[in-house]
């Protein structure tokens, strides 16, 4: 047996009927793109979260993108992050024409670190992005403590964590504005690309609407500099309509999934707790001493794995300016690794992850 990481197919299968009538229903209705499925799905989606406005876009890497267009000012150009989310904040700051600069990691929760934050802000900072890793909710208002007086704005990256709360807050509605990915891995995953900022306050609705609508104001009124054009279409929105209420019992799935692994593993591998609401399963990350070894050991056993993520910004072959000095986020390049988590997964395939990791033995000494 191969346990693959992710299989798409499975949910399609199950849900194979509605979505082809989901899509013969978009078809004859001769809409597809801003109709009323996108409508509908910001306005569940803004429900959902509890926030004030949804805007739906082409993909969670334009969400950024348009996130710090509509904060960034002709004095601050600076977007603060952490480096190993991915590298995805870092790609939409560049392609808006902004200055990044690599903020450090809390040990434990793997997000951005409000302590290490502290020395890296001034007053060319636009933005700061939470990115709520692996799906578990970051410090959002450690941040905010840190940016509120220098009136920084704070960004939660959820493209891993739509569906995580902390009590009655939801993951996205504690900062100024929020992005998602429904790209078909996430855990509310469309059937090609997506994705969709929200403001958590009216000041900047129409500045993100106009920057995803090539500046306009009304149509073809171009009232800004800096618009594209990013849309979520109108087949995608409706099939999110229909998977939205099924995303908080694929949550619950995935870190039933994660409590699994993480009974069954060896004192040598941690793994990544997903106890609460506060963290949706995205990843079921593990850190051991030596990535590689427990990789090929549950190759071995048939388990497929991956690395979120392998190489941080600061080493990619792009990154220019000297390496900065970020000590916890550089402690885990090679000691983390990935292991199979979709609400899919069957039991017995979890059973099989499972005795896998429980006959890991380490390092020879
Ligand atoms: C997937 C992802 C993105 C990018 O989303 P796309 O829709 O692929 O552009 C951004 N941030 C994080 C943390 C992600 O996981």
């Amino acid at each position: 047996m191969t346990i693959p990481f992710n299989d798409l197919s499975r949910a399609a299968a199950e849900q194979h009927e509605s979505l082809n009538a989901i899509a013969a229903e978009v078809l004859a209705s001769g809409w597809f793109v801003h109709g009323p499925q996108h409508k509908a799905f910001e306005q569940e989606l803004a429900d959902y979260l509890g926030v004030n406005r949804v805007l739906g876009t082409a993909s969670g890497t334009d969400a950024l993108e348009i996130a710090f267009r509509a904060v960034a000012t002709p004095t601050r150009r600076t977007i603060i992050t952490a480096a190993n989310a991915g590298g995805y904040s870092t790609c939409a700051a560049l392609a808006a024409g902004l200055t990044v600069r690599l903020c450090d990691i809390d040990p434990d929760t793997h997000t951005l670190s409000p302590e290490s934050l502290r020395g890296l802000v001034d007053d060319s900072v636009a933005a700061v992005v939470v990115t709520h890793l692996y799906g578990r909710m970051g410090d959002v208002d450690g941040a905010r403590q840190v940016c509120a007086p220098l009136g920084i704005a704070v960004i939660e990256d959820c493209a891993q964590s739509l569906g995580a709360r902390d009590g009655d807050r939801m993951g996205g509605s504690i900062g100024d504005l929020a992005t998602f990915s429904f790209y078909p891995t996430k855990n509310l995953g469309a059937l090609g690309d997506g994705g969709a900022i929200a403001t958590t306050h009216a000041a900047l609705d129409d500045r993100v609407a106009a920057l995803r609508q090539y500046g306009w104001s009304t149509k073809y009124t171009m009232s800004i500099q800096g618009g594209r054009n990013s849309r979520l279409d109108e087949l995608q929105a409706a099939f999110l309509r229909h998977r939205l209420p099924l995303l908080d019992a694929g949550n619950h799935r995935r870190r039933a999934i994660i409590s699994r692994y993480a009974a069954s593993a060896p004192d040598s591998i941690h793994v990544l707790p997903a106890s609460d609401q506060r963290h949706t399963g995205h990843l079921a990350v593990v850190v051991t001493e030596s990535a590689p070894l427990l990789a090929a050991h549950l190759r071995e056993h048939g388990v497929s794995t991956e690395i979120h993520y392998p190489i941080p910004d600061y080493a990619q072959p792009f990154w220019e300016s000297a390496p900065p000095s970020l000590p916890t986020t550089e402690s885990f390049r090679g000691r983390i690794l990935s292991l199979p988590c979709f609400p899919e997964l069957t039991v017995s395939e979890v059973d099989a992850v499972c005795s896998a990791l429980a006959s890991f033995e380490g390092a020879p000494s």
